[in-house]
């Protein structure tokens, strides 16, 4: 026996102690499945296990049954090892591997599961796992990695030190128009313009040194010959060893920054011109209320520069009585409970002085709604107000200049009433005992000749007296509107023909003409304010002819109108005077009218008495040679005559 050849059992004690020193999970199964010897790391294995069932998976115990039982997230894969192990315990299969998961409550981890026969052993079959977790995770991670890569909007190239391209990724295709079949082993040069190719020593020359480029603007060129904005940023690429072998780079478009950039300056020089150029005063507080920009014509109004606002809040340049007011609207503004408020508010200028300001205010909002800036804009309105307020003034002085006048009138007229009644009480009396006394002395023929003058003219002057009394009366009825006519059919004729008979007697120099049509001339009217219209007419004819002559008194019918037209040889009207002559106390401004006594009230008033007949009043004159005033009335209804024949 050879001393050196080591025992059977010494033998087995070797080989165990190899398997224990093995990192590998190890055991041998026999044709049924049952463990008849494991190693170290499967007794270690089988007691970390998170399935407490597992920690006896020892020699004796079937594994196959171990597989089958198994229960929970990995079942399935242990199914597949039980259907595996079969397989290769009956021959069918010379060897199985599985990869499965079994984590653990505290790591992640991957094992490959290894069924082989053990050769000349009857059968019996080497089951291993090993932990492939580490290659797992690296896996990985290159996935996710070329995820990463493929799904990037940046074209994503790796290229070599000499620059041959190596990856080219779909983003790289859909930029540069290239396919990655087209591009990959093919020199990067490709994509440089051909005034830029020195450019590409120069970055590998960097990248050799294991310096990183990054975002460097440039321009490459695509397949198609365009020419794109592109910003670079190369990273060296090393291997185990740290050695530079390649380069990663990110080729980002910048066509469209820099359409947006552009856009954007534009933008930006508008938005200052308005703000700058703007009438408006223009603020902008940020969210502490803080000013952060205004605009000159803003620093106008509050006298404040924008840097010394830009270190006060918003509500420091409101007039503190204003700002209650104010509060809860700015509020409701940065909740967003409003889009905007509008307000006049009383600002406080540096100096002290306070001006008044129409003020807009509104948020402006971020992208997902955050409020960023107040903006206010502003409106001097200090003059307006100032004005409005003088305006106000002048309208209320002028209300009660008004109301003073209106009462002074009041009190005139008041006056005017009482005094006329109270005067005209006397007159009366006084009228009617000188005429009294005149026809007495007329009758008993004894009186001197210049007693009954002296009585002549008391009588003519009382009457005189009367009469103006009668017509201020009538100008005041005439304003507080208490003039009023009782009208009642009348025959116009025959009044007329009463008023003539009545005047004719007065007459020294005048000769009086009377024209008139047959038929009678029925209007409704009222009888004593008609007498009054024709002595007033008649009474001026003879007062404005002083030298005498005719006075023609016609009556003619006219379709719907009887008219009575007093025709004098006196001393005419101005053709400007004539417009106003029906306006009260107008008297033509000419020197025959001074010497003739009048106070110009009563053509204001026979005007009146017309109207309010519902007819109207006309004057034909001229200087020096005589007036016709053309009074017209309503026919009453029915009667009267369609033409214009006028008898004597
Ligand atoms: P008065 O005769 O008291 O001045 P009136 O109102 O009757 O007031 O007349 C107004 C004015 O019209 C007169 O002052 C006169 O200038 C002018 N006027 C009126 N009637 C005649 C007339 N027949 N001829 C000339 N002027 C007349």
């Amino acid at each position: 026996m050879n001393k050196n050849r080591r025992s059977p059992r010494k033998s087995r004690s070797f080989d165990r102690a190899i398997l224990d020193a093995l990192g590998t999970i190890i055991a041998v199964l026999d044709r049924t499945g049952t463990i008849i010897a494991v190693n170290a790391a499967w007794e270690q294995f089988a007691q970390t296990q998170g399935d407490p069932t597992l920690a006896h998976t020892g020699v004796g115990v079937n594994y196959l049954d171990v597989c089958r039982r198994a229960r929970g997230r990995w079942s399935e894969e242990a199914l597949q090892a039980a259907a595996g192990l079969e397989a290769v315990l009956a021959g069918d299969l010379a060897e199985f591997t599985l990869e499965y998961p079994c984590h653990s409550p505290t790591e992640q981890r991957w094992f490959l599961l290894q069924a082989a026969p053990l050769r000349a052993s009857g059968g019996r079959v080497v089951v291993s796992h090993l932990n492939i977790t580490q290659r797992k995770l690296a896996e990985e991670a290159t996935a996710r990695l070329a995820t990463i890569v493929t799904s990037s909007a940046d074209a994503i190239v790796s290229k070599t030190l000499d620059g041959i391209i190596t990856t080219w990724n779909t983003s790289a295709e859909r930029l540069f128009g290239y396919t990655a079949d087209e591009m990959i082993g093919k020199p990067i040069l490709l994509l440089l313009p051909p005034e830029r190719q020195a450019e590409e020593a120069n970055i590998l020359a960097r990248l050799r040194a294991g310096e990183r480029i990054e975002q460097y603007e440039t321009v490459r060129m695509t397949k198609d010959g365009r020419y794109l904005d592109v910003s670079l940023t190369i990273s060296p690429v090393r291997d185990q060893s740290n050695r530079v072998i390649g380069a990663a780079k990110i080729v980002r478009d910048m066509t469209e920054r820099k359409h947006l950039v552009a856009q954007l300056q534009d933008a930006e020089v508008r938005y200052r011109a308005v703000f700058q150029t703007s009438v408006a005063g223009i603020a902008l507080v940020d969210q502490d209320a803080m000013f952060v920009a205004a605009n000159p014509a803003y620093e106008k109004i509050v006298g404040y520069s924008s840097d010394e606002l830009r270190t006060m809040t918003g509500a420091s340049v409101v007039h503190p009585n204003d700002l209650p007011a104010q509060m809860p609207l700015f509020e409701e503004l940065v909740a967003g409970k409003r889009q905007s408020y509008e307000i006049e508010t009383r600002l406080i200028r540096k100096n002290g002085e306070i001006r008044w300001a129409r003020v807009c205010a509104s948020m402006i909002r971020d992208n997902l709604g955050e409020p960023r800036y107040g903006l206010a804009i502003a409106v001097d309105i200090t003059e307006a107000k100032r004005a409005e307020e003088e305006r106000q003034q002048l309208l209320r002085r002028e209300q009660e200049a008004r109301a003073e006048a209106q009462e002074a009138v009041r009190v005139r007229e008041t006056f005017l009433l009482v005094a006329a009644h109270e005067l005209r009480n006397p007159l009366t009396s006084l009228l009617g005992n000188a005429q009294l006394l005149h026809r007495r002395a007329a009758r008993a023929g004894t009186y001197p000749e210049r007693d009954v003058r002296a009585l002549t003219t008391i009588t003519a002057q009382a009457a005189r007296m009367n009469q103006l009394i009668s017509s201020l009366l009538d100008m005041v009825r005439l304003e507080t509107g208490h003039l009023r006519i009782e009208p009642a059919p009348l025959n116009l004729a025959a009044l007329i023909l009463r008023v003539l008979d009545e005047i004719r007697p007065t007459l020294a120099r005048h000769t009086l003409i009377w024209q008139a049509p047959d038929h009678p001339s029925q209007i409704n009217g009222d009888e004593l304010r008609l007498i009054q219209v024709l002595q007033n007419l008649i009474g001026n004819a003879v007062k404005y002819s002083p030298q005498g002559g005719t006075i023609t008194v016609r009556l003619i019918h006219r379709e719907a109108q009887a008219c009575v037209a007093i025709t004098d040889e006196g001393i005419g009207i101005p053709a400007d005077a004539i417009p106003k002559l029906f306006q009260r106390f107008y008297r033509a401004d000419t020197i025959e009218t001074q010497k003739i006594d009048g106070i110009g009230v009563g053509l204001y008033v026979v005007k009146e008495i017309v109207r309010l007949h519902g007819g109207d009043i006309q004057v034909e004159s001229r200087e020096s040679e005589g007036s016709t005033f053309t009074v017209c009335l309503p026919h009453l209804h029915g009667a009267g005559a369609p033409d214009e024949r006028s008898g004597v």
